[in-house]
């Protein structure tokens, strides 16, 4: 069996509920073309996000993973 499926199979209910409670931390990106990018303010690493439907790029924020850590966000991108 695949390392990722016993992975899988480990997160249960009670890490849903866990990221549920816990508030996501915002953080600001910047608009550029149809992307948004941010830098994780856990890792430092720049994530860019790809849209292709402009409803979704023009909201003044949106969900969001770290691609590194996996943290999630929200990302704002005022005005
Ligand atoms: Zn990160």
């Amino acid at each position: 069996m695949p390392r990722s499926t016993l992975l899988c199979a480990g997160i249960t209910r009670k890490t849903r509920l866990m990221i549920k409670n816990s508030a996501k931390p915002t953080v600001t990106g910047t608009r550029s073309g149809y992307t948004i990018r941010f830098t994780c303010p856990n890792c430092a690493k720049e994530n860019t996000i790809v849209y292709n439907m402009p409803k979704a790029f023009y909201k003044e924020s949106r969900d969001a993973v770290c691609g590194k850590c996996r943290r999630h966000f929200t990302v704002l991108t005022p005005g």
